[in-house]
This record gives structure tokens, sequence and C-alpha cells, in this order.
């Protein structure tokens, strides 16, 4: 039975509207439509059913509302239903009602922001106790950055020179180290989306600023600390530096199908990932980077055969994973190439060069030994035990390199920071390298003995 609400006195329309909705028990209409029309000057359905809705309004007790689970507004027969079931989309006072909810919750979750954004404004660390791997994300992107942008509002967007993909991965430690915080209530483009009633961040829109460092007794430098801090967790560098190839081989593989004009599937699968990690444990970055473009220079001649049996979405990523795991087997041959012009070595490159020598050339089974080596080679005062050593060193270095004011400018910087004569001395020691150079020097020329 449609159940009706009359919007109407007349007892002649009353019926009419009962005689056009009237069901029997086993829901079939009563009466055909063809009996009831023509009604006064109207004919057809389409002239009928406008009049018919300022004469009842029709409800379908068959179709309940998913959330209230009141019966279902109809407007004609078509839209009833024989059997009783429960619609897949809400009624419209419930929509309504959601909607006002909606606005409410998205108030209150800006106010919620907003009061987190002036907490978190207030906070600051100690930038040496951060971890390895926060301090050469902060240290990337403290050069690519500049300070006025990076203490007060940043984007992801604004991170493509620090590293050229998947950014927000590389700023969530940073975010998980509370060295970054987000704020949203600053962000002029919408930072929140609604999703199944939860808000959540567009990352892309979302402002982050640095927090600032503190914790110590003399006023530093937070660049300078990071830039010569001594680097110990060679586990968290390790895995930085596998993040950071694998960015670099997506960029270049996104770079080049973008330039071909080749669809990459949004969705990548782990098979691939796993297999891309496989590959830079043996190859170098820039030798995946070879493989990378023979397989899409091979899809791309596949496709060009328009081959039906071929599943056009995965091909790519088959061959690349295919071509990926002959390499790792050794069953397929792979050459070096040199960084694109449109890929630039950006900080967080740079920083790896710097302080552990890698580079997209190295092999891709050295780089933990590399690493490992860089660690144990900073030299400590302990290391030395008498500073009358480490100073004959530091002079023999200078003699021999020719770099000596440079040195000694330094040296006289870290000792205004106020950090000790000693560790102003190993400091130095550590950023010249002259442990290395002394003992190299030393063999080859029989001096110092
Ligand atoms: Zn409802």
């Amino acid at each position: 039975m449609i159940i009706l609400e009359f919007l109407t006195k007349d007892e002649n329309e009353i019926v009419l509207a009962k005689r056009y909705w009237s069901r029997d028990e086993k829901g079939k209409f009563r009466e055909r439509v063809d009996k009831i029309l023509p009604y006064k000057n109207m004919i057809t359905v389409h002239q009928f059913l406008p009049f018919l809705s300022k004469l009842a309004r029709a409800y379908d007790p068959n179709q309940t509302c998913p959330r209230c689970g009141g019966a279902f507004p109809v407007h004609c027969r078509t839209a009833t239903s024989a059997y009783p079931c429960i619609s897949i989309i809400k009624c419209i006072s419930c929509i309504q009602n959601l909607s006002e909810k909606h606005k409410k919750d998205e108030v209150r979750a800006k106010a919620q922001i907003a009061n987190k954004d002036k907490v978190n404004r207030a906070a600051s660390i100690n930038y040496n106790l951060l971890p390895d791997d926060a301090a050469i994300i902060l240290l990337s992107i403290m050069r690519a950055i500049n300070d006025e942008k990076l203490y007060k509002n940043f984007r992801i967007d604004d991170c493509h020179t620090v590293v050229n993909y998947s950014q927000a991965k590389f700023i969530a430690i940073l975010i998980e180290h509370q060295a970054v915080i987000e704020e949203s209530s600053k962000s002029k483009l919408k930072p929140l989306y609604l999703n199944d009633g939860e808000f959540l961040h567009y990352s892309h829109n979302v402002v982050y600023s640095l927090v600032p460092h503190s914790g110590s007794k003399f006023p530093e430098d937070p660049f300078f600390l990071l830039e010569n801090r001594v680097y110990k967790n060679s586990s968290l560098i390790k895995d930085l530096w596998v993040e950071y190839a694998l960015s670099e081989c997506m960029y270049f593989l996104v770079n080049k199908c973008n330039a071909l004009k080749l669809t990459w599937p949004t969705d990548i699968s782990d098979i691939l990932f796993n297999a891309l990690h496989l590959a830079i444990h043996k190859y170098s970055i820039s030798q995946v980077w070879t493989l990378i473009e023979q397989a899409v220079h091979d899809t791309l001649s596949m496709l060009e055969k328009d081959d039906a049996h071929i599943d056009k979405e995965t091909l790519l990523p088959k061959i690349i994973q295919s071509y990926l795991r002959q390499a790792v087997d050794e069953k397929r041959v792979v050459n070096n190439s040199a960084r694109p012009k449109n890929h630039p070595l950006e900080t967080l490159g740079e920083v790896f060069y710097e302080k552990f020598s890698l580079d997209e050339n190295t092999a891709g089974i050295n780089f933990s030994n590399i690493i490992e080596e860089k660690i144990s080679g900073h030299i400590t005062a302990h290391d030395f035990q008498d500073a009358g050593i480490l100073t004959k060193k530091l002079f023999c270095s200078m003699v021999m390199n020719g770099n000596g004011p440079e040195i000694l400018h330094s040296f006289a910087k870290n000792i205004e920071k106020g950090i000790g004569f000693e560790k102003a001395l190993c400091r130095v020691i550590s950023d010249y390298s002259v442990e290395k150079y002394f003992c190299e020097k030393n063999t080859q020329l029989g001096m110092f003995e």
C-alpha cells in the first residue's frame, strides 16, 4: 500500500490520487493508467504526473531509507517496488540532516585544527636529538627552501628540489619526529575533505612549518649543527638511502612515461616495488634507469603492434618487473646511463653524496659497506687519546693540502660556538677528512712517522 499525504481537500481529487496509487495485496496497481486518463485536458502520463504531485505526496513502504528506515518518496508508479527492499540512497530529509551535521562537524574540525596549530606553533625541539634519517632530511630541506618559508609556511610542492618523487613520504619522517608540524589552518586551499563522515587531509594543500631548534646552552645555528653532525646510525641511513633510490627510479619512470605519452597505471603493485627494491640492492640507480628505459621503449613498440591479446593496462609494469628480475638473476646485460637533464640532483642526493659519497653511480651491492665505513671513519678525541696527536695531524694535513686558513677559520667558528677545544678539533678533522688524507699521504711520502 502506497502511503499518501493529501495536499488537496477536494474529494474528487482525493479519489483520483487514490485510484492512481492503489495497489492490491500482491503489489500490483489495481487500475491501469489508460482507464484513469484522459482527465480534464490531460491525455498523457507526463502531463498528468505534475498535476498528481500537487494533490498528494506518495511514499512507498516497500522501499526504505537505509538511515532512518522511513518509506521512500515516489513520484510515479515505475519508481515503486513490488517487493520490500532497502534503498541504496538516503531519503531527502536524511540527506538534509546529514549535510547540516557535516557543516557543524566541519566547523568543529576547523576549530580543533586551529587550536592544535596554536599548540604546535609554540613547540621547539633539540635538533641534536633527532635520529639520523630525520637529520639528513632536515638538512636537505634547509638547503632547498629559505628560512622565511621554512619556518612559516611551506607545502609538499615546495619540496621538489629536496627530492624528486614522493616528497610526502620524506616529510612524514620529519612529522613523526615532530621536527615539522602541519598548520592546516594557514592553508588558503581547502586542506580537508569529507570521507565517510571523517575529515581527511589533502596532503598537497596542507601548510607545514619547521619546529625551531632549542635545548642548547649556547645559541647555535641549526643549519651549522646539521651540516657538522656526526652520523652514527647506519641502519637508519641505509633505509633512507633505499627510499631515496626508489624515489629516483620512480621519478625516472614517470618522466619517461610522460615524455612518450604512455599512461602509467596509478595503482602500482607491491610486486613491482619488490622488484625495484631487489634491483637497487644489486645495481646502481643509473643502471636501474637503463632497465626502466629499455622496458618503456619495448612496451611502446609492443603497443604499436596493436595486438588484441595484450592487456594494455598492465603491460608496462609487467615488462619492467620482468626486466628487473632478469637483471637481478644476471640474465640481462645492464648498462650505465648518465643523469638526464630533466632529472636534476636534488638536495637530498647532494647530502648523500657529500656525507657518504653515495650517488646514482654507486653500485647497489656497495652502498651498505660505504655507509658503514663512513660512520666508523668519524673521528673522536677518545680514539686518539691525545689532543696533541690530533693537533699534529691537523697541521700536517693543512701543510700538505694548502687549506690552512679555511680550516683554522672553521675551527675558530666552532670554538666561538662554545663546543670546546677537543670537540672543535674533532669536527674540523672530520669535516676536512684529515685522518684519511693524513694516512694516504703518510704512506705515499713516508712522512710524519
Ligand atoms: Zn531517511
